[in-house]
């Protein structure tokens, strides 16, 4: 029995095309000079995103690194919507490198963006400095801001001085579920970070940008951190390739939705997804996902909920095999 393996939309493995985009990409040393395939990635990418200009890094925890590094004194205070990657998944290396005091919004409103960050404080009191987006949602299922959601909070943000990062490892989920352009959901942030590696299906990398200043100190910084890399052509051949491929991410949402669908039909506990994250409520976590395993179907915990992420290596015939595997368990 073949594994299905739905843990996460980063397992995708690079196909022929890709390979070939790699194995012949022009090269040269991007901490001498500028890969030139680097640069193109990077100048697709910030026109893409409807900014100045881009950087690439070697993971998308970089990239939000880097910006919550360039945003933040120490001890400043800074905003993301509980759950967030910046918040549970980056080994606390915003607080611990970037030398921020995270604070959880438990809904992101821009009214408890006011509440949180707005308002005077006694000397003593923190600085509340920057508001840290992300869409889609990642530990909520992959939930959607609009561009009407998102230029609200970007105004309340602005409206009591704070900076903001957006955190788009999968924004271009939002952009084809929304269907929208990408830079209206970019529209007024500081800076943005967005994932090649994930549904898109590049082995490595993600991209982090901003206006052109910006870029020039977060190439520092990402130096420093050990992310500069020589000829990353190579690389960027397979980010340039991923960019063709983001009308594909319709299919992998609506096989979340069949793999949704198919599953509420046979009695879980299962929403609509957004995008291409299905969480499934289940009494016994830990038993679920071994229950699964030991039917070739692979899942991930992610808040207390089984977490099943469609992705370019799974294919329509693969859900209504995994329904077909769960429905014989069940
Ligand atoms: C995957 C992900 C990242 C970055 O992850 P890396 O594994 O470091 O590339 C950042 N934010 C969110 C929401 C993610 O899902």
């Amino acid at each position: 029995m073949t594994p299905i393996d739905l843990r996460s939309d980063t397992v995708t493995r690079p196909d022929d095309e890709m390979r070939r985009a790699m194995a012949s990409a022009e090269v040269g040393d991007d901490v001498l000079d500028h890969d030139p395939t680097m640069a193109a990635l990077e100048e697709r990418v910030a026109a893409l995103l409807g900014v100045e200009a881009a950087l690439w890094v070697p993971s998308g925890s970089m990239g939000n690194l880097i910006a919550l590094y360039l945003h933040l004194q120490r001890g400043d205070r800074f905003l993301a919507p509980l759950g967030a990657h910046v918040l549970d998944a980056e080994l606390g290396t915003a607080a611990w490198l970037a030398g921020g005091m995270p604070h959880a919004l438990h809904s992101l409103t821009p009214e408890a963006v006011v509440a949180a960050g707005g308002g005077e404080s006694p000397y003593y009191g923190l600085r509340t400095t920057l508001l840290c987006l992300e869409n889609t949602h990642n530990a909520a299922g992959g939930t959607v801001t609009t561009a009407d959601g998102h230029a609200a909070l970007v105004a309340a943000a602005r409206s009591i001085g704070l900076a903001v990062h957006l955190d788009g490892a999968r924004l271009w989920n939002a952009s084809v579920a929304l269907g929208v352009e990408l830079r209206e959901l970019t529209a007024g942030v500081d800076t943005v970070q967005v994932c090649l590696s994930k549904a898109l299906g590049a082995p490595v990398g993600s991209v982090v940008a901003g206006s052109s200043s910006f870029v020039v100190e977060a190439r520092r910084v990402r130096k420093m951190l050990g992310g500069g890399v020589r000829q990353g052509g190579v690389l960027a051949a397979a980010g340039l390739v991923a960019l063709d491929r983001i009308p594909r991410l319709a299919q992998d949402h609506a096989n979340a939705s069949a793999l949704a669908a198919g599953l509420r039909s046979i009695g879980w506990d299962v929403p609509e997804p957004a995008t291409n994250i299905v969480l499934a409520s289940v009494p016994d976590l830990d038993k679920a996902l071994l229950s699964l395993r030991e039917i070739g179907v692979l899942a991930s915990p992610m808040s207390g909920k089984v977490r099943f992420v469609t992705h370019g290596d799974v294919s329509q015939a693969d859900i209504t095999e995994v329904l077909r595997r769960v429905g014989e368990r069940a």
